[in-house]
């Protein structure tokens, strides 16, 4: 009890402590900045949070890393190298965002302040595992530009009214961004639904997935064991409503009425923004975008910062009146 109590102060001034440790170093970060020496911006000075306690997930060791080195490991993990800088940078933003907020609300782990899964906290990789995956040639140019884009934007954060948000993203959003309300419930002001153009030049735009009738009554009936479908009725597959954004909110398969997250998770389809298409034995869905659809997409960072957008006018476009601290 006393542990969680002091656990609870340690949060709460934190978060009042934290903006001015920010702040300050914002200041720094820009003088240096100015001087234009890249690759040797002064690193923030994170305080209470310098470190990381990161949870390796495959051999459940805890590792601390000091926040901006964990950052390479994030933004490489999340991002590939060959993006814009300015791409990469918003990541490193939005990352360290996310970052502090899962610290600040609760860790999920009980001795790690994060995980490097992505499907449970954030993806992370070790320097010699990106390392070894990068071509000969590009190996020392990307870690570099990796590098910079965390440390040109050390400490700077995204906030509303003051706080650290729950900085969502995801691979692309299909040109158009999704309320968290529509995969999780819950609403934030700052996360609203954003089109951006370009995304459609990525891989993981549009994606098919092709299930044969008797495969989609298996997958149904892993997880409603009452379902029932008669293929000879003309809407035995029917999309019920679609969400602000487009995606499919309820569908009807059969005899069950199921959201369109749900059956991204039961036929593994990149997004719920999707169509289907029934032909003799075959149901094909036909997917737009890659992930949940919430927050910053990257395909559309990158493809912002090639029309000539900044980091700071990339991570504004995605969270509504936000600043970046
Ligand atoms: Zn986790």
């Amino acid at each position: 009890m006393k542990k969680i109590i002091l656990y609870g102060i340690f949060v709460i001034i934190l978060i009042f402590t934290m903006p001015i440790v920010f702040t300050n170093q914002f200041q720094e970060t820009e003088e240096v900045a100015s001087e234009k020496t890249e690759e040797k911006f002064e690193k923030a000075n994170y305080g209470d949070l310098s470190t990381i306690r990161l949870l390796h997930k495959d051999t459940n060791e805890v590792e601390e890393i000091e926040f901006d080195t964990y950052l390479y490991g994030v933004v490489s993990a999340e991002m590939p190298a060959s993006y814009e800088l300015e791409a990469l940078r918003a990541q490193a933003v939005v990352a360290r965002t996310y970052t502090i907020y899962k610290i600040v609300s609760g860790s999920k782990h009980e001795n790690a302040d994060i995980c490097d899964s992505s499907l449970c906290c954030q993806a992370w990789i070790s320097k010699e595992s990106r390392l070894a995956r990068w071509e000969e040639n590009k190996k020392d140019e990307y870690w570099k530009k990796i590098v910079n884009a965390v440390d040109s934007t050390s400490g700077r954060y995204v906030s509303y009214q003051g706080q650290p948000i729950n900085a969502f993203f995801h691979s692309n959003s299909g040109g158009i961004t999704e309320l968290p309300v529509n995969v999780w419930g819950g609403s934030y002001p700052y996360l609203q639904v954003v089109a951006t153009s370009g995304e459609e030049d990525y891989t993981g735009y549009r994606s098919e997935v092709e299930v044969s009738k008797d495969e989609l009554i298996q997958k149904m009936l892993e997880k409603y064991s009452n379902f029932q479908i008669n293929f000879e009725e003309v809407n035995c597959i029917q999309i019920l409503d679609l969400t602000e954004s487009g995606r499919v909110k309820t569908m009807k398969i059969g005899n069950v009425s199921l959201s369109g997250v749900e059956a991204r998770a039961i036929f593994g389809l990149k997004s719920a923004k999707f169509g289907f298409e029934i032909n003799g034995d075959v149901i094909k869905f036909i997917v737009t975008g890659y992930g949940h659809g919430v927050g910053m997409s990257q395909t559309g960072a990158d493809s912002l910062a090639k029309q000539g957008l900044t980091y700071e006018e990339i991570v504004k476009h995605y969270y509504r009146d936000v600043e970046i601290k």
